[in-house]
């Protein structure tokens, strides 16, 4: 996928942040409207709203479909924004080519079908259209990268990528875990494939746009996919994570965009350094691990119990506290200590023929 090309509308500044904005749901003509002509007043050149909704369950608001492609076309015509809207069938890619819808994107339940993501591409065939992917909701970088691939084979060029997160069985801060390295990862297999972040659906919290932006800008990410409503207390969908026109505007204008530096030799003489130590990290990390299993073994034929509490709490606090010595942060070096010794235990129970506590998994 050597030929992938930048989503390059034309009259859009090539400079990052590339911002996509709008609603997730386009709900009235009014709403549509208004909150365009806001987000073209701020500067936005490229409107998003959802007309077909993939709901996780039946009975919420599943979109206006086509009804709303007479008012992306006014949102063209009143504010020269270009518009784009999410496509999960064969009929959506259709009504929204002859709607004159200007991007595609294919949500995140549709990217984890690789049937849906067939039809799509097979409907996008001899179409000269960019076209965004998001990732598939589960943390599945193959399934992510096929169905960019499908799209690619259907000869769509001007391809793109949407980071917004995977369902995690964690309960944490955000809707959707960024696990940033998939989308890092992502960009060293295809590095000519333009990646987005959305921090709308990444946070579930509007009050996350801001930090999860600046963090895809620091990364490198080209482009914002953010939900914007003209009233996002009153949104059909997603409600708790739009925001309006002008607090986008103003989260836009306080990024710090960190441009690029270009790689040095004296740069890549260092990471070949951090390459080489981590090779023997990883050396040293597996010959503890052998020990271990020894120390198992050991335990095996005396009878002994795995965990020993005391001299692990030791274990922590020695090496915490000699880690400060060295200049890191005693908290690091507990999570660290933590993880090894996780994984120790994990292969003595191997060794000894049991499974793990629960707290140990
Ligand atoms: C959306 O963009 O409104 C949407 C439904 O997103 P996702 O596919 O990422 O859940
Ligand atoms: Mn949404």
């Amino acid at each position: 996928m050597n030929d992938i090309q930048p989503i390059a509308l034309p009259g859009i500044d090539p400079r990052r942040p590339l911002v996509i904005a709008g609603p997730c749901s386009a709900e009235t003509e009014e709403q549509v409207i208004e909150t365009a002509r806001a987000l073209a007043a701020e500067g936005v050149r490229i409107y998003r709203a959802g007309l077909w909704k993939p709901r996780t369950k039946p009975g919420g608001f599943e979109g206006v479909g086509a009804a709303g492609i007479p008012w992306l076309q006014r949102v063209k015509r009143e504010t020269g924004m270009y518009t784009a809207t999410e496509v999960a069938t064969r009929e959506h890619v259709d009504m929204a080519l002859r709607g004159g819808v200007d991007l595609l994107w294919i949500g995140a339940r549709t990217a984890a079908n690789p049937f849906a993501m067939q039809e799509i591409a097979d409907a996008l065939r001899g179409r000269d259209v960019p076209v965004l992917v998001k990732n598939p909701v589960s943390p599945d970088l193959e399934l992510w990268i096929g169905a960019i691939e499908r799209i690619h084979n259907a000869g769509i060029r001007r391809l793109g990528a949407i980071h917004r997160g995977f369902t995690s069985i964690d309960r944490s801060l955000y809707r959707n875990h960024p696990m940033w390295a998939i989308p890092i990862e992502l960009h060293r297999r295809l590095p000519k494939l333009e990646i987005f972040c959305d921090p709308s659906h990444i946070g579930g919290r509007r009050e996350l746009i801001a930090p999860l932006s600046q963090q895809a800008m620091d990364l490198g990410f080209d482009g914002l996919v953010v939900e914007a409503h003209c009233s996002p207390d009153c949104a059909w969908s997603d409600k708790a994570q739009q925001v309006t026109p002008e607090a986008l505007a103003y989260i836009i204008r306080n990024l710090v965009i960190r441009e690029q530096s270009v790689t040095t030799e004296s740069l890549t003489e260092l990471r070949a350094q951090i390459d080489k130590i981590d090779d023997e990290l990883l050396e040293l990390l597996a010959r503890r691990m052998r020990v271990s299993r020894d120390i198992g073994q050991f335990k095996k034929e005396h009878n002994m119990p795995v965990l020993q509490a005391q001299r692990y709490e030791e274990l922590l606090e020695r090496r915490a506290g000699q880690a400060v010595r060295l200049g890191m942060e005693r908290e690091f070096m507990r999570t660290v200590m933590q993880a090894i010794h996780e994984e120790s235990v994990r292969q003595q129970m191997e060794v000894l023929g049991q499974q793990p506590a629960p707290e140990h998994q």
